[in-house]
């Protein structure tokens, strides 16, 4: 198809046309462009996201295509077309794909276990047919068109996913997958805003199957078998399976009247039910019970994301070891591309397999692929990557197998190592050698919950409203410059600092937006020039100690001038602003790019006539000083409360803070934010104590009655506060809240797991999802934000991303 073709059927207004050549993939999302000419980018406005926004990115990246949904500035050599709906476009495009393809295809929908069932049925299948699957969970309007698109002659299977969050979604998602064979996994109470009810739900995501010949669903689940029966056509048969018996982790599945028993060696139930969802799948496929166990036996788990873990050496590992495909490279290349904060990139990788291309040429691509995203190192393991060592163009390396790699002695050195290796490379025991190991307890830091939040808040702005994100204290302790970094790449305008170094330390790792600084030291003036940094002036003294130093100077560092309107912190009075005034009329060469305050209960309605007052004196004390300016500063004066809860306060820019970590100060909309940050570890061991027996420090802890505590390796030297002793705090063991006992100590704290089956190794939860940080900080009687800048610095951050 050529674009201009594509603009025909998507009934575009094409706009320029430089150039019309065949389309040859999409995209709506600058990281997922591949390389090859013909790339389209869809840019799409949604409710918390502008495509638009990346327009320039990717016509960086090399593409030249464009379908837009407004006007924006466009290069002369790009070739664009308007349409009303990008997404609509997209989807066509990838139907009319879908079209020309006769094999099967399997879709998944339900609640839960969309992604779990179909990898683990590509792993039971894939040396039986080569398989075209959704990467990751790409299951939305915008992933499930970007899956569909990549099937092609060489595959025989299609298995994709689809996710819906409000009426009238699948129907679309349907016709661009036009399933032959579906899978109804389950239907949970999890996203339920956008139907009436349960019933309304399940119906909905059975459209899914609507020309289906055959849907495999759960017998003991009576809304799926309503809702199916109602929903798909005459022709489709429905294939409940259930489970007859089961001792130990041998299961009876009953299907097709057949009863077939199987090892699991998966068997908590979410497991069972995904791997019967597969097996049953299998079974109508034709296959029998010998073939299956020894695929079952084979199954690795999946993990969701890929994880970016501190290394040694000052490196950081970026841990993708769960799919090697091309596209999964590209995904994993984008992110390792991304991070800014080590100029030194390495690529470890294994043998592709299934791309449907020649070696060679599939390995000139990744080298390609290499060379385009400034990897500086190649390491490549595997027999055939060895044999097209030929293809590859930069320092590169190879081994034969993973276990040659690490007798090899390799160590990074302050750069950032992407690590992706098939299923049975096991390249865990490359991450493993790599990973800072001091400290068994991790922050996970999940960046894609991150950037909802950011997205969340940023919906709620007026289009031309800038946003400046707080990253002081190590970004809410989660650290700085891979937050920074990632808020950078989604075009944040400002970052916001307490200290000098905190900013020096960022513009070291990568990050060139602009950044100011609220608390700055003479003896930091310095730093100001070198690094390019903005700092808040809130003080006559301090203006005139700034003014002294910078004194002959004509391009001094801009600045933000702090009002006091309210908090009794810091800031100009209204008393000093004339002579405030006398010194900017002076000092014509000094520049100020914002004016701005800060709300001292934003959060709260019980204090809405002060902010109110504390908003006029800002209107009054701002007007009055830019009445003085020959141009025009920026005015900003709300926090994340006051995001939420003032919008007429918005002025030209807001300042985010904790709500970017998914917590709402302002408790009215908790449930539209995701939570970011979890503390883990685990248990270290589990002991038996006797009644009467005392535990920890101080003998302040007693085993009332015969109990078993779990030691758990964490203490208030990692910022779980002593006050969580005794019974105050809880932490999450095996899916139940278990209590402290005794005093915490240092880096260690015990819990009582009497009731709760619990072993050595077994994860513990100290926040996250449950229990989450208002909870712990309601126990302590504290606020969340001293939860989250409390995790100490000897903590490992994990960051998490799709
Ligand atoms: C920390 C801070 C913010 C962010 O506050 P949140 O309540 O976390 O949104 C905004 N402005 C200033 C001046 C701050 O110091």
């Amino acid at each position: 198809m050529k674009f201009s073709e594509l603009s025909k059927s998507s009934q575009g207004e094409m706009i320029q046309l430089p150039l019309d050549i065949t389309v040859r993939g999409l995209a709506f999302d600058s990281r997922q462009i591949a390389i090859q000419s013909g790339v389209v980018f869809f840019a799409i406005s949604g409710q918390n996201h502008d495509g638009h926004q990346f327009i320039n990115d990717a016509y960086e990246k090399g593409v030249r295509l464009f379908v837009i949904e407004r006007e924006v500035k466009m290069k002369a050599d790009a070739s664009y077309f308007l349409v009303k709906d990008a997404i609509a476009a997209m989807q066509g495009m990838a139907k009319s794909q879908r079209s020309e393809f006769n094999y099967p295809v399997i879709g998944i929908t339900g609640s839960n276990g969309k992604t779990i069932v179909k990898e683990w049925l590509a792993q039971m299948l894939d040396d039986q047919f080569d398989i075209v699957k959704s990467p990751k969970s790409y299951n939305s309007q915008l992933g499930v068109p970007l899956s569909v698109w990549a099937m092609g002659h060489h595959h025989n299977l299609g298995i994709f996913e689809a996710g819906i969050s409000e009426v009238g979604e699948m129907e679309r998602l349907e016709r661009v997958i036009g399933p032959t064979l579906g899978i109804f996994t389950n239907i949970g109470e999890a996203h339920n805003a956008g139907f009436k009810d349960l019933s309304e739900k399940a119906m909905e995501k059975a459209k899914l199957f609507v020309h289906a010949q055959k849907v495999i669903y759960c017998a003991s689940h009576d809304t799926l078998k309503q809702a199916l029966t109602k929903t798909v056509s005459q022709t489709t048969q429905l294939i409940p399976w259930k489970i007859k018996e089961q001792k130990g982790k041998k299961y009876v599945l009953d299907v097709q009247e057949k009863e077939l028993s199987f090892f699991l060696k998966y068997d908590d139930p979410a497991s069972v039910e995904n791997i019967m969802h597969c097996t049953a799948m299998l079974v109508v496929l034709g296959y029998d019970q010998e073939f299956i166990q020894l695929r079952l036996n084979r199954l690795s788990s999946v993990k969701m994301r890929l994880e970016m873990k501190q290394a040694i050496n000052r490196s950081y590992v970026i841990d993708d070891t769960y799919n090697n495909d091309l596209y999964g490279l590209e995904v994993a290349l984008d992110f390792l591309g991304r991070q800014n904060q080590r100029s030194k990139k390495t690529v470890i990788l294994s043998d592709l397999y299934q791309t449907g291309l020649s070696s060679d040429a599939l390995y000139q691509r990744v080298n390609e692929l290499l060379q385009k995203n400034n990897i500086q190192k190649f390491i490549g393991v595997g027999n055939e990557i060895n044999q097209s060592r030929a293809c590859f163009h930069i320092p590169a390396k190879f081994y034969s197998s993973t276990q040659d790699l690490l007798e090899s002695g390799y160590a990074p050195n302050d750069e950032i190592v992407l690590v992706k290796g098939a299923r049975d490379f096991e390249f865990e025991l490359i991450v493993n050698s790599l990973e800072q190991k001091a400290h068994g307890t991790i922050l996970e830091v999940n960046l894609e919950n991150l950037i909802h939040n950011l997205n969340y808040y940023r919906s709620k702005l007026a289009p031309e409203t800038k946003i400046m994100v707080m990253v002081k204290a190590l970004a809410y302790g989660g650290g700085n410059f891979e937050i920074a970094n990632l808020l950078q790449f989604h075009k944040v305008d400002y970052l916001g600092v307490a200290y000098a170094d905190e900013a020096v330390e960022l513009r070291k790792n990568g990050i060139h937006i602009p950044i100011m600084i609220m608390n700055v030291s003479p003896a930091s003036f310095r730093l100001l020039k070198e690094y390019n940094l903005e700092p808040e002036i809130y003080s006559l003294d301090q203006l005139i100690d700034f003014l002294d130093y910078y004194e002959s100077m004509q391009d001094l560092p801009a600045i933000h001038i702090k009002l006091e309107t309210g908090m009794n912190r810091l800031g100009f009075t209204e008393s000093n602003l004339q002579r405030l005034i006398e010194q900017l009329k002076l000092n014509k060469q000094l520049k100020v790019k914002s004016i701005f305050s800060h709300l001292a209960g934003s959060e709260d309605p019980r204090h809405a006539d002060y902010t109110k007052q504390q908003g006029e004196r800002f209107e009054r004390m701002s007007t009055t000083i830019m009445e003085s300016l020959w141009y025009k500063p920026m005015r900003h004066i709300v926090n994340t409360g006051g995001i939420v809860n003032y919008p007429e306060l918005h002025f030209d820019m807001v300042r985010l803070g904790i709500g970017l970590h998914g917590f709402d100060p302002t408790q009215t909309e908790q449930g539209k934010l995701k939570i970011v940050s979890a503390l883990k570890c685990s248990v270290s061991q589990v002991k038996k104590i006797a009644a009467g027996e005392s535990i920890g420090y101080g003998r302040s802890g007693f085993a009332k009655k015969d109990t078993t505590i779990a030691i758990i390796p964490i203490g208030y030297a990692d910022g779980y506060l002593r006050a969580f002793g005794n019974g105050t705090g809880q932490m999450l063991v095996n899916d139940q809240l278990v209590p402290t006992i005794g005093n915490i100590c240092m880096d260690m704290t015990m819990v009582d797991v009497t009731d709760v089956p619990v072993k050595s190794g077994d994860e513990v939860v100290v926040f996250g999802e449950k229990p989450n940080i208002s909870e712990l900080a309601e126990w302590i009687k504290t606020i969340p934000y001293e939860i989250l800048t409390n995790v100490s610095q000897r903590v490992k951050r994990v960051f998490l991303s799709e």
